[in-house]
């Protein structure tokens, strides 16, 4: 019996495209090669990609062109606002990258400063359906002026009197001077699919996949501790071990006073965490990334 291929949806060139082939390639996706611009076959698991523009991802979806897509928030949350068709969309999990925020942004130099000066004036943004919302939400009524890219030259050259843009650090925004007052949205990359599936031919593919996106997003922030400690200070040592709950203890050879501490830390471990360590006693301490988990 032949299997069902899962289609997923990922971006063809971009940031979400950078995390996604990122993420499948330590989930262990091996890709074939193939001349096809819009499907990449996996040779390794029933899955194949399909590689389009990241706005198109919550309709292909919803369509069922693509079983599952890896779609910005952003992106997601401003298709539901346009369609109704695409309220049917879920999210199965949150990725932890592309993560960016959507701000209101306006000339420093100008008389906007809050949300409440965007009353009776425009706002140039990509993101028309959730920038109003917002304002909406909040009592203020405003011009919504939709453009498809460079967003930030538009109070500068008189299209809007301020924008709504998405910003990680802030550098295009002062490069045009311009200043963020209000974040409207914050967003990661996500997993979405259907939410009424009612055979779902690929779920037992789906599942897989989705348990190793989990092992790949744990084990990122995951870190192997090993280090020697004196064998009257381990509580000490232990209590200052982020995140772990049951620390492997060893004895070393030949050495009665100190033992070995193996630890799995759940937690970001920081110079700082090492420095209590070392202040408690331990000596020789490592810090390992860890390849891959599974609980
Ligand atoms: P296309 O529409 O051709 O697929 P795009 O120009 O929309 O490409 P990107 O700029 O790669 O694509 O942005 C894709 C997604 O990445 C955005 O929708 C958002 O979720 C996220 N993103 C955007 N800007 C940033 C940023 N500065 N830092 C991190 N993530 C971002
Ligand atoms: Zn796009």
């Amino acid at each position: 019996m032949s299997v069902e291929r899962l289609t997923l949806g990922v971006q063809k060139k971009g940031r979400l495209a950078d995390g996604g082939f990122e993420l499948l390639k330590r989930a262990g996706v091996k890709l074939a090669y193939g001349r096809d611009q819009l499907l990449r076959r996996a040779e390794n698991l029933p899955l194949d990609l399909m590689l389009i523009r990241d706005d198109d991802i919550p309709s292909f979806v919803a369509t069922g062109a693509c079983d599952y897509g890896i779609v910005g928030e952003n992106v997601l949350h401003e298709a539901k606002h346009r369609s109704a068709r695409l309220s049917g969309l879920e999210v199965v999990l949150k990725l932890g990258f592309a993560r960016c925020r959507l701000k209101l942004a306006a000339a420093k130099d100008g008389n906007i400063r809050t949300i409440d000066d965007l009353n009776g004036r425009t706002v140039a943004t990509s993101y028309p359906g959730l920038t109003q919302a917002y304002l909406r939400e909040r009592g203020v009524e405003a011009e919504m002026v939709e453009m498809g890219g460079s967003v930030e030259v538009a109070p500068k050259v008189g299209v809007a009197d301020a924008i709504c843009d998405l910003v990680s650090t802030g550098a295009t925004l002062e490069a045009n001077g311009l200043f963020a007052f209000e974040t409207v949205f914050e967003s990661e990359a996500v997993l979405i699919r259907r939410s009424e599936r009612a055979e779902d031919p690929v779920e037992d593919t789906a599942q897989l996949l989705v348990q190793r996106f989990e092992g790949v997003i744990a084990s990122r922030q995951t870190k192997y501790i090993l280090l020697n400690a004196p064998t009257d200070r381990i509580e000490e040592v232990r209590a200052v071990l982020p995140g772990t709950d049951a620390p492997t203890v060893a004895p070393v050879v030949g050495r009665e006073d100190v033992v070995a501490v193996h630890a799995v830390c759940t937690e970001e471990v920081f110079w700082s965490t090492l420095e209590r360590l070392k202040a408690v006693g331990a000596r020789s301490i490592l810090v390992m990334p860890i390849e891959k988990m599974m609980a």
